[in-house]
């Protein structure tokens, strides 16, 4: 059989079934036909299919084709909107390798996008604080740290040249085919740290020295005593306040004043640790606190560094500048067991070292606090005394040096205490001075002293000359003006009977103001007494600038007057001085007829002290006077 291209069989003579040649050839030719009819019919069949199939194969392509433009649209669109991003995103796998980065990552850790898919994570960032990334690692399984919303660490990130900075890891856990994957955003917080750091600054530092404030100290010393009780060490406070620091600001001005505090600053910080706390807590206050401190002698060491450090001379603003300061010491657990009980007895020791002429350190202790609360008693007990009018006149004659006769006296003041009976000036004063009554009791004496010159008045003596000591605060404060003149007004005594015995100290502090209140104490008709002279700081000149009557020559001198020969000349010397400045001299704290044989040598206007009369009541003062 013969085969046609087409595959349709072409039929020899001997294909035909029958003898009769023609009935046979056309019931060969029907089946023939017959067999071609199929054979189209199938091959249209087919045809059809075929062309259904292409036609849907056309359309599969097209449709293909789109969902995948569109599939490459959506990823670049994602693509390009993760590499807009500020922050860097990157994903890793459970091992920590790099998996994808966008084009911020690349900028922040200055890498290709090839180095950093060449690395893991842990190349880029490190130095975690609290909550690290091997935890998160390690917990990939279960997600349990992750969570939903992915968990935010803090730590450093490295780029490939520069200093690492401050970073923030945010990691999200996805799985995908069954595999986890970590999503990471690593943004940089340099400037919301650089903020933070500012913000902290304010808050909790002393904005002139940088030195930690008062709020800070309180928080630092609270944490410095509670750990201290936790590992059963000793932990010191140091309170500090600078020595005539106001004296730096009058003399070389406010601006010299602040560099000095900030010199101050760095020399405290110098010499104590990095974990010491150095608190600028006042004005001119700092306190350091010592931590940890295992031998107490560092206590020492410090507090002679700080006092010896400071005592020196400064270069500020090109002028040589000292301050000095006095340093209050107490102990943790030693001496208070809490933090506010521990500054008032740091408070109490600065007091004390102070009290004992600045310029050095006291450890608190136990007799300075029972010093203290008996001073608080008898500060309470001095308050009523005013009211109660328990304080009284004692009277110490002075007289001529030539000729012995009585010139006047002065006014001491005692205090008939009701359980301790009577108490001397020294008990009291300072206190009085300390707590502001001083203002009080020296306008009490005033009026009680121009009382007994109106007495003496009465009684016919009109020669006498009262005395009244003034202390420096009384002095400076802005009523006692108006207290001499009230006290003149209501007596009705002649001005010139009363004389104001003031300290050579009290004419330092404001020379101007000084001058303008001697002034007009003159102008009233008052006289002025410059007392214990030649033990202050005070200068000549203001012997010549100030109305000045009287040099009071100090006890100490007249003491040795006889044995030491520098004291002798020392005193000669004021009586000279007073005698050419035609101003007068007393010579006060005469105890034996030697010492007054010596004044009388001298060109000294007065006497006064024991040798002739101690200070006496009223009434025996009365009585002396009679007697001579
Ligand atoms: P003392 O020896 O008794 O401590 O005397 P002081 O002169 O140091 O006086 P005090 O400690 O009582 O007063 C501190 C002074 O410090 C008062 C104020 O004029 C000054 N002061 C306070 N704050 C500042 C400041 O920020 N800058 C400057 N320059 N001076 C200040
Ligand atoms: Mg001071």
């Amino acid at each position: 059989m013969i085969q046609s291209p087409s595959g349709i069989k072409l039929l020899n003579k001997q294909d035909f079934p029958c003898d009769s040649e023609e009935c046979d050839l056309t019931e060969a030719l029907q089946l023939r036909l017959l067999e071609l009819e199929d054979f189209a019919q199938r091959v249209e069949a087919d045809a059809a299919k075929t062309i259904a199939l292409a036609e849907e194969l056309a359309i599969a392509k097209s449709m293909t084709d789109k969902a995948l433009r569109q599939a490459e649209n959506s990823e670049l669109r994602t693509r390009s909107v993760l590499d807009a991003v500020v922050d860097g995103i990157f994903t890793i796998n459970m091992d920590g390798m790099i998996e994808s980065v966008n084009a911020s990552c690349t900028g922040i850790l200055d890498a290709s996008e090839a180095e950093l898919l060449s690395g893991d994570i842990g190349d880029i960032v490190f130095d975690f604080e609290g909550l690290n990334l091997e935890a998160v690692l390690q917990d990939g399984e279960s997600g349990d740290i992750c969570g939903q919303d992915g968990v935010t660490l803090r730590c450093r990130a490295r780029p490939r040249s520069g200093e690492p900075f401050p970073a923030e890891l945010i990691m999200s856990r996805l799985v995908v085919s069954g595999q986890v994957k970590y999503t990471c955003v690593l943004r940089d917080i340099t400037e919301r740290m650089n903020s933070e750091v500012a913000i902290q600054k304010l808050a909790l530092y002393d904005q002139l020295t940088g030195a930690a404030n008062r709020h800070e100290f309180h928080r630092r010393l609270d944490t410095a005593i509670s750990l201290a009780g936790r590992q059963g060490v000793t932990a010191a406070l140091l309170l500090l306040d600078l020595d005539k620091f106001k004296e730096v600001n009058d003399t070389y001005g406010h601006p010299v004043g602040d560099e000095l505090l900030i010199s101050v600053t760095r020399i405290l910080e110098e010499s104590v640790r990095d974990s010491d706390t150095v608190a600028r807590i006042g004005g001119d206050e700092f306190a350091v606190i010592l931590n940890n401190v295992v031998d107490p002698l560092r206590i020492r060491q410090v507090a002679e560094r700080i006092v010896d450090g400071l005592s020196q001379s400064m270069v500020v603003d090109g002028s040589l500048i000292s301050t000095g300061t006095s340093v209050g010491i107490s102990i943790y657990p030693r001496d208070a067991k809490d933090a506010k009980e521990l500054v008032r007895l740091g408070d109490k020791a600065l007091y004390e070292a102070k009290r004992r002429g600045r310029g050095n350190y006291q450890y608190y202790d136990e007799v300075m606090d029972a010093d203290a609360r008996a001073e608080q008693v008898l500060e309470n007990d001095l308050r009523l005394a005013v009211v109660r009018n328990e304080l009284e006149l004692y009277f110490q004659p002075q007289l001529a040096t030539r000729g012995n006769v009585p010139i006047g006296a002065e006014a001491l003041v005692r205090w008939r205490h009701p359980t301790r009976g009577l108490l001397l000036p020294g008990d009291f004063i300072p206190l009085a001075e300390k707590s502001g009554l001083i203002v009080d009791i020296g306008k009490q004496v005033l009026f009680e002293g121009c009382r007994a010159v109106q007495d003496w008045n009465e009684a016919g003596i009109n020669s006498l000359l009262m005395a009244i000591n003034v202390s420096p605060n009384q002095f400076m404060s802005d009523q006692f003006l108006q207290t001499v003149s009230d006290a003149l007004d209501s007596t009705g005594i002649d001005p010139r009977s009363l004389e104001i015995e003031i300290t050579e100290n009290s004419l330092i502090e404001d020379p101007e103001k000084v001058r303008t209140k001697l002034e007009t104490i003159r102008s009233f008709g008052v006289s002025i007494a410059i007392d214990d002279f030649g033990t202050g700081y005070a200068s000549l000149a203001y012997l010549r600038n100030f109305p000045v009557q009287k040099l009071k020559i100090d006890r100490t001198f007249i003491k040795n007057l006889t044995t030491s020969a520098p004291d002798r000349a020392i005193a000669e010397a004021i009586a000279n001085l007073g005698h050419s400045l035609n101003i007068s001299t007393v010579a006060e704290g005469i105890e034996t007829s030697q010492q007054a044989t010596a004044i009388r040598r001298m060109p000294c206007s007065g006497m006064q002290g024991y040798y002739f009369s101690r200070p006496l009541s009223e009434r025996r003062f009365w009585q002396w006077l009679r007697e001579r």
